[in-house]
């Protein structure tokens, strides 16, 4: 009987070393209420191609396989909730961190009157991010004679959908094509 129990109890911490974990801290005010106290959707990508799709429980904690880090070398967190765009939350690029933590509402540094990019931290490819019906496609063509269809105009970025709430990304950072 205490071999049975021991051989359980190894498996379980094989287990739990195996996952890294990552915790959404809902920072709640009275401005903000739109939020569900539930479950959420993370997008989890690796050079901007998704690889899986998590749910958080009710604490707000989600978990993802540290083989995955491991395989990909760095992976990009994105809240992916319904009536949210994706919003990009965090990198997790070393799979001997268990748990990565992360603010909800996001806050940014600024620089001049833009937001420091999360991932790279530059400011120079940062678009603002435009919601509403007057969508602005800006149209180019290469010498190649392709089309190239972009969603930035002056210093914009127009998002092509009218849901806003308070989850929904401000900023657009080209360089990394993430909304944050
Ligand atoms: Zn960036």
């Amino acid at each position: 009987m205490k071999l049975i129990f021991s051989f359980i109890l190894t498996v379980l911490i094989f287990c739990k070393n195996d996952i890294t974990e990552i915790k959404l801290n809902y920072n709640r005010t009275t401005d903000n209420q739109v939020w569900s106290n539930g479950i959420d959707v993370l997008t989890i990508k690796a050079s901007g191609k998704e690889i899986q799709k998590v749910l958080t429980d009710e604490t707000g904690t989600a978990a993802i396989n540290k083989a995955m880090i491991n395989k990909h070398g760095a992976v990009d967190v994105f809240l992916t909730s319904i009536g949210v765009e994706e919003l990009y939350l965090t990198t997790i690029d070393n799979a001997a961190i268990d748990l990565y933590e992360v603010n909800i509402p996001r806050h940014y540094r600024f620089k001049f009157d833009r937001a420091v990019c999360p991932k790279c931290n530059k400011v120079d490819k940062i678009y603002k991010a435009v919601y509403g019906e007057n969508q602005v496609v800006t149209i180019e063509v290469t010498e190649g004679g392709d089309t190239i269809y972009s969603n930035i105009s002056g210093r914009k970025y127009y998002m092509g959908t009218c849901v806003t709430n308070a989850l929904n990304p401000l900023w657009y950072c080209d360089r990394d094509k993430i909304q944050f």
